[in-house]
Parts: structure tokens; sequence; C-alpha cells
């Protein structure tokens, strides 16, 4: 895919969104990110109100030519805009029972919101990582299997951030995963 194409994607879901849910109209977008390299997309609110969708240069850069591409950035433009739904239905802010039922509304697939193995995105060197499986969100990257003590850490700071359940938590051989993931 090309940027065109990106955006010609981005656009036509949108149109179809917002003819549905008029309230989508608050959202502006896409602003494309070079700072995100973990999540390809991002629903994102600040704090003088802007509201925001956001997809990450890097990872299209990455991953663009792979075949099942399309079909992921369109997931996960579903998958941003049914937080931003939840968001302006319920005041919804996370990966709930409301979002998923704003999942439904727009499409989007509420289970798999995070193909981990089409965007990771590791450092040199790297040869493992520990992440969650559900948010693909990496604690962090080792050149050797993580320590016990070093899989607990990350256990504890995923709890920390109220995130989901610690078995969810994966160690990954970043040499196992598939050809197109690069170094960044
Ligand atoms: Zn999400």
């Amino acid at each position: 895919m090309n940027k065109e194409e990106v955006l010609n994607l981005y656009h036509s879901v949108k149109n179809e969104l917002k003819a549905k849910y008029p309230c989508l109209n608050t959202w502006k977008g896409p602003f494309f990110s070079n700072a995100m390299r973990l999540s390809l997309g991002q629903a994102r609110r600040s704090s003088d109100g802007r509201k925001e969708i956001r997809l990450s240069n890097k990872l299209i850069s990455l991953n663009k030519d792979i075949p099942t591409f399309k079909k992921q950035l369109e997931d996960t433009i579903r998958h941003e805009f049914a937080h931003a739904l939840d968001w302006e239905l319920n005041k919804g802010w996370s990966h709930n029972d409301s979002w998923k039922a704003c999942c439904k509304l727009v499409g989007a697939n509420p289970e798999r919101y995070y193909d981990a193995d089409y965007v990771t995105v590791a450092p040199n060197h790297a040869k493992y990582a520990i992440r969650n499986r559900n948010s693909g969100r990496v604690f962090n990257y080792y050149n050797r299997v993580p320590t016990f003590d070093e899989t607990i850490s990350a256990v504890k700071w995923f709890l920390d951030m109220k995130a989901s359940v610690c078995d969810t938590m994966e160690i990954v051989d970043i040499r196992d995963c598939r050809s197109h993931i690069l170094p960044a």
C-alpha cells in the first residue's frame, strides 16, 4: 500500500461511520505519528479537548507490503473508531464491554485487536521480548531469555497499569516471528 491508498482506506471507513454516527464528526484524522512504534493506531484525547485518530508512520512503512496489511489496517482504523464511539456514547475509554459493543457497531474485531506478529518493531540485537499478549505492549526487550525476576517485574508493571490479567503476559522469541519483522 502507498500513502494514498492508506488515506483512501481511512476516509472510506471514516465516511461510512460518520454517516451512521454523526457524533464521530468531532474526531479528526488521520494524523501520522513518527513517535508511535508499538501500535499501529491510536485514538487520542488531549487535555485541550482535541480528539484525534493517529496512525504510526513507522509501522505502516515496515508493514505496507504484507499481503494482509490492508485488512489489518482497516481493522485497526475500525478499532480506533470503536474507541471514539465508546467515548461519545458511553464516556468509555478502555477495551471493556462497552468498547466491545461499539466494535460490533463499527465492524471492528473485538477479540483480536493486535496482531503482534505483524507489527513488532524490535531494537537491534534484541532476541526476546516480554509483552502483553492482548495489547501487544512491550515491557522490555532482551538479548537473552528474560529471567524469572524480570518476568515478575513485567507482570507487576502491567498490573499497575490496570492492564488485563497476568496470564496475558508472554515471552516471545523475536527470531521466531515472521520474516517481515525488521529491526528498528
Ligand atoms: Zn484499543
